[in-house]
């Protein structure tokens, strides 16, 4: 009698014990909020990849990433050119809040003086309220200036090029312009004296480029290594497939599509480095990946430029060719795999990594930015329901639900030529993907409701200093 009470004892005991242990194994892993990647690609067109249905250009791993996270077809940056793309990914603002569009340039250059003002909020920052590591690896381009560099915006480390692969041109032998977008040439490192930085150091100028996609990735695995027992935020902009185009010796002349596919494909193969190397450190369920672009294709470069499928125009147009943008996101059992058609914008992942990561979004400032998470963890429609088409620091277009107007435009090869259509043009872009078939005429009230809604958003914004627009300071 005793032993079977004291069996009994003991059984209950036990399970009184595991219930205990479940317990605080799930507060504990409730309280390690996810891992987060963002791979950030520049120029990449929303026709690049093989699950965007590209025909020829092989992206394997991001195709299995696609079938088990989340594919978004309506997915926007809000500019559609890199410096302000950027800034808006890292703020949850448009660029027209913090100086970061202007009229009289569209991106920074070398000599610029501006950058991201230090009063901006970033991811990285936001991450920090929950003691993440933060690093990123890649094109910056939002300041290359001391009092700029992501070490001052939240990054505890930096590798990559301050700005644009194809600026600093030192035009040595053997380089011509007109024929960077010929099918049979291959750039020189020498024609472009990209320095390649450290933290606030230059370590290597000119970049060597060839190899950048691969050490850019193993400084990804470097930095996913060594801290892996603590929650982390990568960010990873690579500056290819922005012209000029640099591939690895052994991703040379292997694509169908030619040296720009070859570019995607080795971009898709280190996409997989990372995968494996999250999968092999146990890391998988915890992390977020997301991977998308910075802005369209650069047409003007002939095949060196993307495709932006069935989309009009491309980079630096506010068509849709200009803003949207292929992205997936993939997170192993948290993410409900499908593919989504509700709008969304890198805008959206200041809120949605937020609550993802239960931290605080600033509340001393205006956000244009949509937690996202319901639809990426339960499928729940898009919160999002409007977009505002920002260039230049003008507006030129919104979306509001399936609709579209255009008050502005630009020339869709030459986009640094704005164009005023006589009157506005309206597009249904569920039914018309390609802005073919102007239906302002047909619905006048639809017209008027998109006026209006512009006009209040434009009063919602409060004026900025052009850090666009500073000089290099004097030495
Ligand atoms: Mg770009």
């Amino acid at each position: 009698m005793l032993f079977t009470t004291n069996n009994r004892l003991s059984v209950l005991f036990s399970v009184f014990a595991l219930a205990f242990l479940s317990c605080i194994s799930s507060i504990a892993q409730a309280e390690t909020p996810p891992n987060i990647v963002v791979i950030f690609c520049d120029d990449m067109g929303w026709g690049d990849l093989g699950c965007f249905g590209n025909p020829t250009i092989r992206t394997p791993r991001l195709d299995q990433l696609a079938h088990e996270g989340q594919r978004w077809t309506q997915f926007y940056v809000a500019a559609p050119v890199c410096t302000p793309s950027r800034a808006a990914l890292l703020t949850g603002r448009y660029p027209i809040r913090n100086g970061m569009t202007s009229a009289k340039r569209g991106v920074l250059f070398p000599d610029s003086g501006g950058g991201l003002p230090s009063a901006e909020i970033t991811l990285a920052e936001l991450l920090k309220q929950k003691n993440y590591a933060t690093g990123i690896v890649g094109k910056w381009h939002l300041g290359h200036l001391p009092q700029y560099l992501p070490t001052t915006q939240g990054f505890d480390q930096y590798f990559g090029i301050p700005y644009s692969n194809d600026m600093d041109k030192t035009g040595g032998p053997g380089y011509k312009a007109e024929i960077v977008k010929d099918d049979s040439y291959y750039p020189e490192t020498a024609h472009y004296n990209v320095p390649l930085m450290r933290n606030t150091e230059i370590i290597e100028r000119p970049a060597d480029q060839n190899t950048i996609v691969r050490r850019y990735t193993d400084e990804a695995i470097a930095f996913i290594k060594a801290n892996q027992n603590r929650p982390f935020f990568l960010y990873l902009p690579h500056n290819l497939p922005h012209i000029p185009l640099f591939a690895s010796p052994e991703f040379r002349g292997k694509s169908a599509r030619g040296l720009y596919g070859d570019v995607v494909e080795e971009i898709d193969f280190n996409v997989g480095r990372i995968i494996d190397t999250l999968r092999e450190l146990k890391l998988e369920k915890n992390t977020l990946v997301v991977f998308t672009s910075d802005n369209g294709p650069w047409l003007a470069f002939d095949t060196h430029g993307g495709s932006a499928g069935p989309l009009r125009a491309g980079k630096g147009t506010t068509f849709e060719g200009g803003q949207r943008v292929p992205t997936i996101f993939w997170w192993p059992e948290h993410i409900s795999p499908s593919v989504q058609h509700g709008l969304g914008s890198t805008l959206d992942f200041m809120a949605t990594f937020a609550t993802l990561t239960g931290s605080q979004i600033p509340n001393d400032r205006k956000l244009d930015s949509y937690d996202l998470s319901s639809t990426l963890l339960r499928n729940e429609p898009s919160p999002r329901k409007e977009f505002f088409y920002w260039t230049n620091a003008e507006l030129h277009a919104a979306r509001l639900g399936p609709w579209k107007l255009h008050i502005k435009t630009r020339e869709p090869v030459n986009y640094s030529k704005a164009v005023v259509p006589s009157k506005p043009e309206l597009y249904h872009l569920e039914h018309d993907l390609s802005e073919k078939h102007n239906l302002a005429d047909k619905h006048p009230e639809i017209v008027a409701q998109i006026m209006e809604l512009m006009e209040a958003h434009k009063k919602d914004i409060e004026p900025h200093e052009d850090m666009l627009a500073i000089p290099l300071p004097k030495p």
